[in-house]
């Protein structure tokens, strides 16, 4: 899962002004494109954001609507360059209003991203299924005022972006002024001692509290609210108000958790699939009968060893190939088991005459190569005679002696591996030629 980058998220259609702009030139265009905010240009290249709320509270204090946005007042934007993703910027949105701006390499304005904008974003699928919305309504009262209040009362007590007042008729919630209706009763000039039943929105849309987070992304997305209304399962009382901040907050913890838990799955995969790897590749390069070394493994070291030897050219290396004389004889004496049996003791007693290392491949049938680095001619011969006497005194149980001959090579700086591997095999038949049990 992964987090949507900022340039796909921005809205890149925004309304701006210029600072030495009157306040009810902005609520204009406000009302004119209906937006709740506009993006404030500086000359000197910053960007700030006058929200509806800015509005309603310069049309209600000393210094009217009439005044410069430089001399009113406005929030300077937070900025964020174009291509970053939202993860990292996330914590920006912090801020009261919930904006930021996206600048692109030349600090030029791209768009604007907003709560709304994240929210848009997130996938309710992935969202936490079973919290519910009550558990979350702690830090927000309902305001809610008599449907006969004042239009002016109602306006001036929006503070807040997210804020709204619930329009209350005998108790009952009737309708709703957000700062989105403050906008256009501002703009049309409303009459503010009017009583506010007569410009608020209705119907008022409620949810109810046992809504999980999940279904509050998608409602929210799917009505374009910036906030839900949310009352009591049972009582139908209204017990609070759920803000985008809120969900977005949650619906972050959720995904970074939903992230650290992929996060641990891939390792624990990772450490499966390296075992496996670890385990295949002992088999690949494994003799199943014997456990040795295969053939395949014994041409790579021989190819290692081969190269280490162009390095160092002083460092001789030998191979012995070794093949069990009258092996057919095992066979067709005691039977193929038997013969299985003997192929692995035999392998096994080799091994144990070995230095560790030295390496011992079953090279194909009854016959076996050895590598032995760091070894001339005169002690690889050493080796194979020591090997070829305990071999012959070794009685296996059942099947009784077995001898093997032995051919001896060293390496030839500049050879190839078949040259080497070929003297060897020379050596060898000349063992079987000259008796068997011996080594040449
Ligand atoms: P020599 O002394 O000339 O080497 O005679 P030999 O009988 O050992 O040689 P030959 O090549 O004629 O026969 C090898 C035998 O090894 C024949 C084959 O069936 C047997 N053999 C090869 N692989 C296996 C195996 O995996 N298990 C068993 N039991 N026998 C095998
Ligand atoms: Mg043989
Ligand atoms: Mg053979």
């Amino acid at each position: 899962m992964l987090f949507p980058l900022i340039d796909e998220l921005a809205t890149t259609d925004i309304v701006s002004v210029r600072p030495r702009v009157a306040v009810r030139d902005a609520l204009q265009k406000m009302s004119q494109r209906k937006v709740r905010n506009v993006v404030v240009e500086e000359e000197s290249g910053g960007y700030g954001l006058l929200t509806a709320c800015d509005v309603v509270r310069l049309r209600f204090s000393q210094t009217g609507l009439d005044t410069a946005i430089s001399e009113a007042g406005y929030h300077p934007l937070p900025y964020i360059a174009k291509g970053s993703n939202l993860l990292d910027v996330i914590e920006l949105f912090d801020n009261a209003h919930g904006y930021a701006a996206v600048i692109d390499k030349s600090n030029r304005l791209f768009g604007i991203v907003s709560n709304t904008d994240i929210l848009a974003s997130l996938d309710p699928q992935s969202m936490l299924q079973r919290q519910q919305l009550r558990d979350l309504l702690r830090r927000h009262e309902v305001k809610k005022m008599p449907h006969d209040t004042p239009l002016g009362e109602v306006l001036a007590s929006l503070v807040d972006q997210d804020d709204a007042v619930v329009v209350t008729d005998q108790g009952a919630g009737v309708g709703i002024v957000t700062t989105r209706d403050a906008i256009r009763l501002l703009q049309d000039e409303a009459t503010l001692t009017d009583p506010v039943h007569g410009h608020m929105s209705v119907p008022l849309r409620t949810v109810t509290c046992d809504l999980t987070v999940g279904e509050a992304v998608a409602a929210m997305r799917e009505l374009n609210f910036k906030r839900l209304v949310v009352e009591d399962a049972h009582s139908g009382e209204l017990i609070g108000i759920i803000t985008q901040h809120d969900l977005i907050g949650v619906a972050y913890s959720r995904w970074a958790e939903l992230m650290h838990h992929h996060a641990l799955e891939l390792r624990e995969i990772i450490h499966v699939l390296e075992n496996k790897t670890a385990r295949l590749e002992k088999i690949a390069a494994t003799d199943p009968l014997t456990g040795m070394a295969n053939r395949t493994r014994m041409e790579e070291l021989l190819r290692t060893e081969q190269e280490r030897h162009c390095r160092l050219p002083e460092v001789p290396f030998s191979v012995l190939v070794i093949d069990i004389d009258h092996f057919k004889r095992v066979n067709d004496t005691w039977g193929h088991n038997q013969g299985d049996f003997v192929l692995r003791g035999v392998a096994q007693h080799i091994q144990g005459q070995l230095r560790h290392i030295d390496t011992l491949a079953r090279w194909g049938g009854e016959e076996f190569a050895a590598l032995l680095p760091q070894t001339n001619l005169e002690a690889a011969r050493l080796v194979a005679n020591r090997i070829c006497r305990s071999l012959a005194e070794n009685v296996f149980e059942h099947t009784g002696r077995v001898t093997a001959s032995f051919g001896v090579a060293m390496y030839q700086t500049g050879e190839s591996i078949p040259s080497l591997l070929g003297r060897a095999d020379e050596a060898l038949y000349r063992a079987k030629r000259n008796g068997r049990n011996r080594v040449e």
